[in-house]
């Protein structure tokens, strides 16, 4: 699969491309911690699919604030997201460098809230659509990598996002799943993977059922 280009200047994704199998160093293995995994397109900003234009950039309404409370609730907050615009040759790396970099600089300035970490999938999918990688949403790879980078316990965590793709990879990680859509989604497809447990029509929706669910309750789906 063609590799993006990298041209000019210091590339701001952190940590991405890595060999990331390395199991945990020993002192990290017993520290674990919750997080919240969140889908970048239609759900932390606004669609606008293939931009790399940090001034198109808008966050999508309520959800910097929501971040700022779940931070504020010790929640580790990570972006999940598939760019298959890489791939393909709509953008650069560095080109999406510079949005991330206007994103996570727009988190701090509304609401002083720190990404733990941003992760890319940057491949196409395969002919029929579903994932070509072990990365691509529905695929689990990103929150499985994001997991032992950062010794993340899945079980406590969740994944929010708006697409049934981001409800599967998060139950395909082991995590719990709060679809966010304004949208009224259709019934769900026919697997069990991608009913979540709940959904949240607004980011305030999503702050409560976070906030309120008890720590222990395990994902309702397989
Ligand atoms: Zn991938």
């Amino acid at each position: 699969m063609p590799s993006p280009t990298l041209a000019g200047g210091p590339l701001r994704w952190r940590r991405t491309p890595v060999h990331d199998e390395t199991p945990l160093p020993a002192h990290l293995s017993t520290v674990v911690r919750p997080a919240v995994f969140i889908a970048k397109d239609g759900t932390l900003i606004e669609n606008v699919p293939y931009n790399t234009d940090p001034a198109l950039l808008r966050f999508r309404p309520g959800a910097a604030e929501a971040l700022g409370a779940l931070a504020a609730n010790g929640w580790a907050l990570l972006v999940v997201t598939n760019q298959s615009g890489l791939a393909r040759g709509y953008f650069t790396r560095t080109q999406f460098a510079r949005l991330q970099e206007r994103l996570e600089k727009g988190l701090q300035q509304a609401a002083d809230v720190a990404l733990l970490d941003f992760l890319v999938c940057p491949h196409a999918p395969a002919p029929d659509g579903g994932p070509a990688c072990l990365c691509r949403k529905p695929a689990p790879g990103l929150l499985r990598r994001a997991a032992r980078r950062h010794a993340i316990d899945l079980a406590s965590s969740w994944m929010v996002g708006g697409l049934l793709d981001d409800v599967e990879a998060g139950h395909r990680a082991g995590c719990r799943t709060l679809l966010l859509s304004d949208r009224g989604q259709s019934p769900w497809r026919h697997t069990p993977l991608r009913p979540p447990e709940a959904v949240c029509h607004d980011w305030a929706g999503v702050v409560r059922h976070i906030l309120l669910t008890p720590p222990g309750m395990a994902p309702s789906a397989p």
